[in-house]
């Protein structure tokens, strides 16, 4: 079988890092990152992994730690690097030379002795324009627009750390000719992810232009300082070559493929420039940004600053013809990209009111996989694990009023029975595990008394969800989860990508769930039936004994007593429900509410909400009520629950969702037959007070 090869790259939650993870991943390459996060944040990785659709293998490393690096290297297949960890700030060099050099030449030494030990020499670089200096030095020539053979001057202690790589990479290669060094020399990178998740995250005051602007218009900041405009240009203001992030990104791509074209054992030391090969001025900059935010934006000229020249704009020719590399993007797309960045993330990764925590699990912290993300309004807080989309803890006023628990490994384990979990791709239940569409039959995992459930024993409430996007603003925040689960998962056939959408305020959990088949999917048709699990306890008591339940209807789909699998009949419950009634221990109650008698649809979510379910209990005063679009929901009084400290009747589940075994019976399956091109979705909120 053949091993599946990575491409480490270093520093890839970072800026450039995190955009060139992305363009690998969509070009066919396997990624895995490291990262020390001291200058960003996780969260670029969550959101990478959104826009890919994959998991991304990361660990939190310091490029000197070199035994954890060794491990990523015994660990992974690696055939290749891309590095660019390192301290980027030019003033800040000058104040702490030391820890420029330290991290960025140590880590690099570092990282080459790792590779060299096990024996991968390709490494395509970050370097950067800063390296030439200040060509108007020369003059009796013209070395503008700058290509590779313009000599290198690096004035900062920054720009002489990445110059300092760029020998030692070209010294392996002399030493050894079988290295392959790509060496890119970067002119200003600028913008942000087009789908608006991805983009530069300044901590503290930004040095570059655009971001600047960016928090000028936000508000953030009064007005620009332009830096002199009695420069020899068009309008006296400096001149650059900004660089779209995703071209920049893509020239990475196109390096490392140049790289792979090479005969087994020929190595290369090489330098290209990444550059548009047209050059802005900053009043030009500042006009592109303001007519895309619809506003001038305030600015204020001041002096020059210490080390600005006038002009850096790059002769990209040699990467446009030996790597096949153009930058295709203009200034005008970064200007808009960057602003959605901004508008849709103001404070870049940080979301107010959100926080993520690790399950309590040993070596947890490692790779980030069990994260708990958790939104705070007031005095109601809901936290959700990527694992199987759980509602992992709700609690209001002080007190947890679902089952929770502080181990991944008990949600894990096979006695956990779906607390809090988003259960798919086919909740409830599938008799004997089959079911036909279009007079195929398929066969799915019998994970329960030969019939399935939830989806087989890998459905969604078992498996790792990618995300969340976090987003939120004063009053509310979300998270939206996605999962894609490929044709043959569990038996089912067809892909399927499936979001869960929870939106927290200061009373209230609502979950939007949407689920289709994407374009690329091997087969056309699934079934789908989506629910949450999370089991409620209003009493803050071991069980729900006294909680006062009350429901829409008293109609249910009637059911065999060992199986709870439908007799395809609908029938009035035992009890009036629906005027009140107490749970206890004598009432157990595992049924499927009809909340829809007609109108079946696939996407409910245009529906009016409707309360199927108001609780409450006398010992707290909790009340909770559970509102959908769903045509029907459960209701299990947790009687068979055994779990850590939880036991029979620790929680009651209100699970909206379709017809129980809908996918078998012809008059109900509408509910949840999905083709490519339809889309599944349903609505449910729950409020308490
Ligand atoms: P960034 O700070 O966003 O990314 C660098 C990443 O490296 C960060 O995620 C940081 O946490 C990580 N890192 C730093 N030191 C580390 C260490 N010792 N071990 C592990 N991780 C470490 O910066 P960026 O703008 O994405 O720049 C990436 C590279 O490109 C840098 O090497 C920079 O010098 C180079 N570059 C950047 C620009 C620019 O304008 N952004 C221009 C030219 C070159």
């Amino acid at each position: 079988m053949a091993i599946d090869k990575y491409i480490l790259v270093t520093g890839g939650a970072g800026y450039i890092g995190s955009h060139t993870v992305v363009e690998l991943i969509q070009r066919g390459f396997k990624v895995v990152v490291i990262d020390s996060l001291v200058n960003s944040s996780y969260d670029a990785i969550v959101r990478a992994e959104y826009i890919v659709r994959s998991p991304i293998p990361f660990f939190k490393i310091d490029l000197h730690d070199k035994a954890a690096l060794n491990k990523v290297f015994d660990d992974y297949a690696i055939e290749g690097v891309i590095h660019f960890a390192a301290f980027k700030a030019v003033g800040e060099s000058a104040q702490k030379p030391l820890e420029y050099y330290e991290n960025n030449v140590g880590g690099a030494v570092a990282l080459l002795e790792v590779m060299s030990t096990h024996g991968v020499k390709t490494i395509v670089y970050s370097s950067s324009a800063t390296v030439y200096g200040d060509v108007s030095r020369f003059k009796d020539h013209n070395y503008l627009p700058i290509n590779e053979k313009c000599p290198t001057d690096p004035v900062s202690p920054y720009g002489k750390t990445k110059y300092a790589i760029e020998n030692i990479i070209a010294d392996l290669h002399s030493s050894d000719n079988s290295w392959r060094g790509a060496v890119l020399r970067y002119f200003n990178p600028i913008g942000a992810h087009p789908s608006g998740l991805l983009g530069e995250d300044p901590l503290g005051v930004p040095n570059n232009l655009l971001p600047y602007l960016a928090q000028v218009a936000v508000g953030r900041r009064d007005k620009l300082n332009v830096f002199g405009n009695d420069y020899d240009s068009r309008d006296g203001t400096p001149i650059r070559d900004y660089i779209h992030v995703v071209d920049l990104a893509q020239g990475h791509v196109a390096a490392l493929e140049y790289l792979k074209t090479l005969e087994q054992g020929q190595g290369l030391y090489r330098v290209w420039n990444l550059g548009t090969g047209k050059g802005s001025t900053v009043l030009e900059i500042h006009a592109a940004f303001s007519a895309v935010v619809g506003r001038e934006l305030p600015y204020n000229v001041v002096g020059r600053r210490a080390g600005d020249v006038l002009n850096l704009t790059a002769d990209p020719t040699r990467a446009n013809t030996e790597l096949g590399w153009k930058a295709k993007l203009t200034v005008e797309d970064a200007c808009r990209d960057l602003w959605k960045w901004t508008m849709e993330n103001p404070y870049g990764f940080q979301v107010k009111n959100f926080k993520w925590s690790l399950f309590n699990d040993p070596g947890a912290e490692v790779n980030f996989a069990s994260r708990l993300n958790t939104f705070t309004f007031g005095d109601f807080s809901v936290t959700i694990a990527n694992y199987g989309a759980t509602i992992q803890n709700i609690a209001f006023k002080g007190r947890t009023v679902v089952t929770s628990m502080d181990k991944l490994s008990l949600y894990q384990s096979d006695d956990n029975p779906a607390f809090g979990a988003t259960v798919g791709r086919y909740a409830n239940r599938i008799r004997n595990g089959t079911f036909s569409i279009d007079g195929v039959t398929y066969h799915t995992d019998k994970n329960w008394r030969g019939h399935t459930i939830h989806g087989g024993s890998r459905g969604f409430g078992r498996q790792f969800w990618l995300g969340p996007v976090a987003k939120s603003d004063e009053t509310h925040g979300t998270l939206e989860f996605l999962i894609y689960d490929k044709d043959g998962s569990n038996g089912f056939p067809a892909d399927v990508i499936a979001t869960a959408k929870f939106t927290v305020d200061e009373k209230s959990l609502r979950l939007e769930i949407e689920a289709r088949i994407p374009e690329s999917s091997p087969k056309d048709v699934t079934a789908v039936n989506m629910t949450n699990h999370v089991y409620f306890n209003l009493s803050s008591g071991e069980t729900i004994d006294g909680t006062i339940i009350k429901t829409c209807t008293d109609t249910i789909l009637e059911s065999d007593p060992d199986y709870l699998l439908p007799t395809g009949r609908v029938i009035q419950y035992k009890q009036k429900l629906s005027e009140s009634v107490d749970l206890q221990p004598s009432n157990p109650i595992d049924n499927c509410f009809v909340a829809k008698v007609d109108g079946f649809k696939l996407d409910t979510r245009g529906d009016e909400m409707q309360t199927i379910v108001e609780a409450h209990h006398p010992s707290t005063g909790f009340k909770l009520t559970a509102a959908t679009t769903d045509p029907a929901f459960q209701i299990y009084t947790g009687d068979f629950v055994d779990i850590g400290p939880y036991k029979a009747r620790a929680g009651f589940c209100v699970e909206a969702q379709r017809y129980l075994e809908a996918i078998n019976n012809e008059h109900w399956n509408k509910q949840v037959i999905l083709r490519k091109g339809e889309v599944y979705g349903s609505d449910t909120i729950y409020t308490f007070s």
